[in-house]
């Protein structure tokens, strides 16, 4: 497969500000003025290029952000929403109608299987779920009604592979779309190139990377997003949920970061798994290659950004995860938090926390024990001083 550059893609672009700025200038309007009466029409109509109208639909700085997403998915376009679940959820509700089904991997993040399970109901939307990692499962669970098979590229809290190119060719073949949600793996994997049709993330998390904001993101080609934004039918146009383009102007900055980022992430989640996989403990990371998914992580991934920040352990029971986690907090690591891919480490006991909104019995099905702990591994200089104050109380 030619060797694709997500970072280089995105620092190639050329973005400047109104009088020459280094940083694309904010756009803070939400309504653009038009010189002509006919060109306002012809912007409505969509007739026109390069016009703006309303910043529900596209604001500029949305725009240069949206551009240099899309630059870094290899996709032909995108659109930035106000949260993940902004994204996820227009994305799915522009594909599906009252009667329509969906494929779905039963190990999505908990807000995400919520919507699909709870939500999607109510408007007669079926969902199947699947084990993202058994390929049979998925063929079997198609109907002639199936629009969507969703997955996460690496999912959440067990860290499974999903593998793109083979579910694409069974999206293909149902006439039915992939839609990935990528945000544990930016850069690391490119789901456009290996045959997504739609790539989802939550900026909240590595793209942004401080933790200082909710944000999400589609990227696609031009006539889904175009669809998306369709001033009379598009879902995320008149469900509304947009970026404000201060916030899009800031997350612009942290993206032209994160591939070194992500390399430091990686190096050091690497560092920590090899570590407590010679200690014994039970952990999951795909770097491994005592991890199911390893070889088909070492065949889609770009090589150069590492396997990723999260690493996950088992310490079997809540009560000794909680322990852990507190002592872990009193020593400094980081922090007890939901959330991931931020400078700091972050931990939480999975079944507690991220994935609360699953039931206990599904819990056990997908394989998510009580003892669960879940690392988004920091930027940590020293990485070799946090294993030891870890190992001290664990
Ligand atoms: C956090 C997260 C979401 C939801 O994103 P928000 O920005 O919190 O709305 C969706 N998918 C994954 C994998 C996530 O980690």
């Amino acid at each position: 497969m030619k060797k694709f550059d997500p970072a280089t893609a995105i620092g190639s672009l050329k973005q400047f500000g109104e009088f020459g700025g280094v940083n694309p200038s904010i756009t803070d309007s939400s309504t653009f003025t038009f010189l002509g009466a006919g060109k306002m029409l012809d912007t409505f109509h969509g007739k026109t290029d390069g016009c703006f109208l309303y910043s529900r639909h596209w604001n500029p700085t949305n725009k240069y952000l949206a551009d240099a997403l899309a630059a870094m998915e290899g996709s032909e376009s995108a659109w930035v929403t106000a949260s993940g679940m902004g994204a996820i959820t227009s994305a799915i509700l522009q594909l599906c109608n009252t009667g329509d089904h969906i494929v779905s991997s039963i190990t999505t993040y908990g807000g995400t299987y919520a919507f699909l399970k709870f939500w999607l109901s109510k408007f007669k939307i079926d969902v199947t779920f699947v084990t993202p990692t058994n390929l049979d499962e998925i063929k079997n669970a198609i109907q002639t009604n199936t629009k969507i098979i969703y997955t996460e590229t690496i999912s959440n809290p067990l860290l499974q592979i999903s593998n793109i190119p083979e579910m694409s060719k069974i999206a293909k073949k149902a006439g039915a779309k992939l839609m990935v949600d990528n945000t544990f793996s930016p850069m690391i994997i490119s789901p456009i190139k290996l045959g997504a049709d739609i790539v989802i993330y939550s900026m909240t998390k590595f793209i942004n990377g401080k933790n200082d904001c909710v944000a999400g993101a589609i990227c696609a080609d031009n006539d889904y997003i175009n669809s998306l934004i369709d001033l009379n039918s598009g879902t995320a146009m008149l469900l509304g949920p947009v970026l404000d383009p201060m916030r899009s102007s800031s997350i612009l900055k942290n993206l032209h970061t994160l591939h070194i980022r992500m390399k430091q992430h990686s190096k050091n989640a690497m560092f920590l798994a090899q570590k407590f996989e010679k200690d014994n403990v039970k952990i999951i990371y795909p770097g491994l290659p005592s991890h199911k998914g390893y070889k088909l992580m070492k065949e889609m991934m770009n090589k150069e950004f590492g396997y990723g920040g999260m690493i996950t352990i088992d310490l079997k029971t809540s009560e000794r995860a909680i322990i852990f986690m507190e002592k872990m907090q009193s020593k400094g690591i980081g922090y007890l938090a939901v959330s991931l891919g931020y400078f700091k480490t972050l931990f939480s006991n999975s079944g507690n926390s991220t994935s609360s909104e699953i039931p206990e019995e599904v819990q056990k099905e997908m394989g998510i024990s009580p003892g669960l702990v879940r690392f988004s591994v920091g930027l940590d200089n020293d990485i070799e001083r946090t294993y030891k104050i870890i190992n001290s109380v664990l």
